[in-house]
């Protein structure tokens, strides 16, 4: 697939039926995605559509890619999938205060900015940086290799997922022990 040209995307050029976004996109133009994450190996495929709704511009279609993240747990490195739905509405005039909600065909004026919003100052969308901020968005904070990750023994530095190395463990300060201790000594 080729490189997905565009990068900034002037909304008044976008045509009446729409604009096909269809290639890929390479992990040197994502270097604030590549900066958060272990490591990001390969090119991210895109198959989007920019289309004009109502006073929006909404921005929709498939990702495939994905990120190398390192586990807090065991140090281990894992893939994560980026999310393959995008949904994203691009405000051409962020100062207004009211907007008609795109999926009220113009019938309802809502007052807040949805989540998924993003701005476009002077009328140009930043394809790729609205991308990688919502990539972004979608790494966990905690990221965990698997549900039962084990994580490194505390004493010999052991990743317990690979071998049983049989160190007592420290016992966390507990604070219903500290209480049970409590009414021992009364
Ligand atoms: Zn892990
Ligand atoms: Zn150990």
């Amino acid at each position: 697939m080729r490189e997905l040209r565009e990068s900034i995307i002037r909304l008044d050029q976008v045509p009446a039926e729409g604009l096909g976004l269809k290639g890929v996109i390479a992990p040197a133009r994502l270097e604030r995605l590549a900066a958060a994450v272990a490591s990001l190996d390969r090119p991210v495929e895109v198959d989007l559509r920019l289309q004009r709704e109502s006073d929006v511009y909404l921005l929709t279609g498939s990702v495939h890619g994905s990120v190398t993240l390192e586990c807090e747990y065991c140090r281990g490195t894992f893939e994560q999938p980026l999310p393959q739905r995008l949904f994203l509405s691009v405000d051409p005039n962020p100062e207004r205060a009211l907007y008609r909600d795109p999926s009220q065909k113009g019938e309802v004026w809502v007052m807040e900015h949805a989540d998924e919003q993003v701005e476009a100052p002077e009328g140009e969308l930043d394809l790729i940086g609205a991308l990688e901020d919502e990539w972004l968005l979608a790494i966990p904070h905690s990221p965990r290799c698997a549900e039962g990750c084990k994580g490194l023994c505390p004493v010999c530095g052991t990743n317990r997922n690979e071998a049983e190395c049989g160190c007592a463990q420290p016992r966390r300060e507990n604070p219903f022990d500290i209480l049970a201790q409590l009414k021992k000594d009364e």
